[in-house]
């Protein structure tokens, strides 16, 4: 059923570490071996040994629209035969900007990278820049890309201040980031108290990386008044909640405002694009009107920005696809959680817009302690490999989170309940 992916793998890995460009797609905390995909068909993934999986994982939240989206790949197609790059401005950059800034009421301009890494790397310079302090603030379980400040653990003993989570990380560098616990409040008043030096809080404000927990709007709440009473950014990273949990993402459905947001994913509907984006007054030290430096050969190149343009001009003219995305969404969960609770086995789940996620848990988790504690995630694997053998393509990890795509039928969502219930009774 996968001898061309197994082929595949064993000549990948010969030329690629652990072949693969990205370590999430070698499968290892699920085993068995990554399908290698030829191609998509809107809901569906085809491998190349002819398999048809439903896509849950939509290349890990960019394909809002599904696979080969007919207008934005038409933009793509376009705009590639007027050549791929010109390292000078093009008026895609702008059109995409204004639709960005027209959305949001605390944002006036916006600066595009080529990943959701470089946006929070950059964001995270500025919000040094503008308050000239040094320390940044971060919730275990957030995944912020791999930049070498981002990349922390909890330090040894009770120490608030990080250490690094990969070797290659100096630790002079993470000991400027300082470590909380997401959702819980009292964990970030120690940072303050901790130092005077904490230029931001960095968050997810819908938590996609260590499974899906959205934060608590109180919460959220506290960190916004901590932020102002400290002289300290807030930056929500939406590089996956943007465009996804609603049309503003989480900024759209909570009543709290970050001071810069970053964006990923959706925002290139396939193509590599990031995003940073503030004020007039913040922006406006960024280079080259400012000082703080930040730079990108292939930064606003015209073909992702087309796609990116096509996608979010879809997106704003037809924003009650978010309560349809989301309605989906739960239909397949609690479907899901239905079959569970038959096979009396913990199960837990959420949804915010187009985004999901669920925890073979008996409680529902709040913060990376939680998941890791309460989650069993050999019962995730067993899952997650029978659903892959069924057609069913969902992220390889019970830390990520599932998304709904337009293109997903409620019938694609009764066969994936269908397909369910014989795995749970072996669970
Ligand atoms: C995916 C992700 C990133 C990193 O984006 P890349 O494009 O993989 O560099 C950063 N922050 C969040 C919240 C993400 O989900």
């Amino acid at each position: 059923m996968f001898e061309n992916s197994v082929k595949a793998y064993e000549e990948a890995k010969e030329v690629i570490p652990g072949g693969v460009d990205s370590p999430v797609r070698a499968f290892k905390s699920v085993g068995g071996t990554p399908p290698f995909m030829d191609r998509g068909e809107g809901a569906y993934l085809i491998d190349i040994d002819g398999n048809r999986y439903l896509d849950f994982v939509q290349s890990w939240g960019p394909l809002i629209f599904g696979h080969c989206d007919k207008d934005i790949e038409d933009a793509v197609l376009e705009t590639c035969k007027k050549g791929l790059s010109f390292g000078a401005p093009t008026l895609l950059e702008t059109q995409l900007a204004s639709e960005i800034v027209e959305m949001f009421d605390n944002i006036d301009k916006v600066r595009f990278v080529s990943s959701g890494t470089e946006a929070v790397m950059s964001a995270i310079r500025l919000a040094r820049g503008v308050t000239r302090k040094e320390d940044i603030v971060k919730f275990e379980g957030c995944y912020h890309g791999h930049s070498d400040s981002l990349l922390v653990q909890a330090g040894s003993g009770m120490a608030t201040f990080g250490s690094p989570s990969s070797p290659g990380v100096p630790a002079d560098l993470t000991k400027h980031t300082l470590l909380c616990e997401y959702n819980n409040i009292d964990s970030v008043k120690k940072c303050f108290e901790d130092s005077s030096d904490i230029s931001c809080i960095i968050i997810e404000p819908i938590a996609g990386n260590m499974g899906f927990v959205p934060a608590d709007p109180e919460f959220l709440k506290a960190c916004r008044e901590l932020c102002d009473k400290n002289n300290a950014l807030l930056i929500f990273d939406e590089v996956m909640s943007g465009f996804r949990a609603s049309l503003k993402g989480a900024s759209g459905i909570l009543d709290v405002q970050a001071d810069i947001i970053t964006f990923g994913k959706v925002i290139g509907a396939g193509m590599p694009v990031g995003a940073f984006a503030s004020s007039k007054k913040i922006m406006g030290e960024l280079s080259p009107d400012g000082a703080i430096y930040q730079a990108g050969t292939l930064s606003g190149n015209p073909v992702a920005m087309a796609a990116g343009l096509t996608s979010l001009r879809k997106l704003k003219a037809n924003p009650e696809i978010y309560e349809e995305l989301n309605r989906k969404a739960e239909k397949l969960l609690n479907g899901l959680k239905k079959v569970a609770k038959n096979n009396n086995i913990g199960f837990q789940g959420d949804t915010r817009g187009s985004m999901f996620g669920f925890f073979f848990a008996d409680e529902m988790p709040k913060n990376f302690k939680e998941v890791s504690e309460f989650c069993n995630f050999d019962r995730f694997g067993k899952f997650h490999h029978e659903m892959i053998k069924k057609g069913f393509y969902f992220a390889c990890s019970q830390y990520e989170a599932a998304f709904m795509s337009t293109v997903i039928s409620d019938e694609d969502i009764e066969a994936c309940i269908e397909a369910s219930n014989e795995i749970f009774k072996n669970l």
